[in-house]
């Protein structure tokens, strides 16, 4: 039996020919709404479809896991069958808990300063593969949680690899489970894009009241091109009016990504380019310093330099948060993530 994830939650009966009808709405229930990490744990379902499910419950399988930030960051790297690597991060704090989901394996958009972009794209995801990482991760806090941390995911983001409006369908497809299936409220979803002007302006059309986060980087083109290729697609001036027009379709604060890179993007010209952006969009900007990785000579710009930088958006007016960063030593912080089949890092 393929995974159950891999249809669509009203589809499930097309896998149990021989069940009665119910059976479908109790998978459905055990997938989406109370997922476990065994089929085993599926109690209301006859021994017979349990062990028929259990070796193909995720379309999947956990290939690796590594735990950091004393049991509060746990990365997981997925292997399907055919050999694409999906990797997702869940970070755990005393009041929520939140997942960073992968929408493809590798990414096509190359941008300078990120791991997944350096090595390449591999494939889409399904939706079914994109759901299952918010299943596995909601599964494991049910069931082995973490120190301190809510046992219920509370927050999904889409940092993980890939660009998802470069899978719109599917990530759709993916949206749409989480919000109408498994019952998680939109405004706890954020979906994280390079600026594909297209994409974000479907988005604004779309039902759904969920977070937007754009990663500008650089506030003039001329910087931005040559660390985000696609911005020679999608210049900043379309980038601004796609994201103003989300924010006046949906009333929410769309969010400012900065990877804060040494002697890159963090002088004070481009704190003030960058004030102004963000108060015409009235935008929230998240400062994070960059995470080194294998193929970019970048270094994070230091603590000091990052807080002055804050200092001066706050000084005209605009909110910004410096985030932490999480799981650095497992390589699961933004950025980080870009195991392929064949090319893992080795350790240390
Ligand atoms: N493609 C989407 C989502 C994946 S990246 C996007 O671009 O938004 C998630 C976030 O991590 C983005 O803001 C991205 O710019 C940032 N990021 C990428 N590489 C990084 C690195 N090495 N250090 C810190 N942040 C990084």
């Amino acid at each position: 039996m393929a995974s159950p994830y891999l249809p669509s939650p009203e589809d499930l009966g097309t896998l149990l020919t021989d069940e009665p009808a119910y059976r479908s709405d109790q998978l459905r229930e055990w997938l989406y709404e109370h997922p476990v990490l065994h089929a085993a744990d599926m109690t209301n379902l006859p021994t017979t479809l349990r062990e028929s499910l259990s070796g193909s419950l995720w379309p999947f399988d956990a290939e690796a896991e590594q735990s950091s930030d004393r049991g509060t960051t746990r990365k997981w790297l997925f292997r399907a069958p055919d050999g694409a690597a999906i990797e997702a991060v869940l970070m755990g704090y005393p009041r929520r808990a939140t997942l960073c989901i992968s929408s493809q394996a590798g990414c096509a958009l190359a941008c300078t300063f990120c791991a997944t972009g350096q090595f390449g794209f591999e494939r889409h995801l399904e939706a079914g593969e994109i759901v299952a990482q918010v299943a596995y991760a909601k599964a494991f806090l049910h069931q082995i949680g973490m120190p301190g941390v809510p046992d219920r995911l509370t927050n999904v983001v889409f940092m993980g690899m890939g660009e998802p409006l470069a899978n719109y369908s599917r990530v759709r497809e993916a949206i749409r489970r989480m919000v109408d299936v498994m019952g998680m409220s939109a405004r706890s979803l954020t979906v994280s894009t390079v600026g594909i002007v297209p994409g974000i302006l479907r988005l604004a059309e779309e039902p759904w009241q969920l977070n937007l986060a754009i990663s500008l980087h650089a506030a003039d083109d001329e910087l931005r091109s040559s660390l985000v290729p696609i911005n020679k697609r999608y210049p900043i001036a379309e980038l601004e009016s796609a994201a103003r027009r989300y924010f006046e379709a949906k009333g929410r604060r769309v969010s400012i990504e900065w990877t804060m890179m040494d002697g890159v993007n963090d002088i004070d010209e481009q704190a003030r380019k960058l004030a102004a952006i963000a108060n015409r969009l009235e935008a929230h900007v998240n400062l994070i310093a960059l995470n080194p990785t294998p193929l970019s000579e970048e270094r994070p710009s230091s603590r000091l330099h990052i807080e002055e930088f804050a200092r001066i958006l706050a000084s005209h007016g605009v909110t910004v948060t410096v985030r932490d960063t999480r799981g650095q030593d497992i390589d699961a912080a933004c950025g980080q993530l870009r195991v392929m089949a064949g090319n893992r890092k080795a350790a240390g």
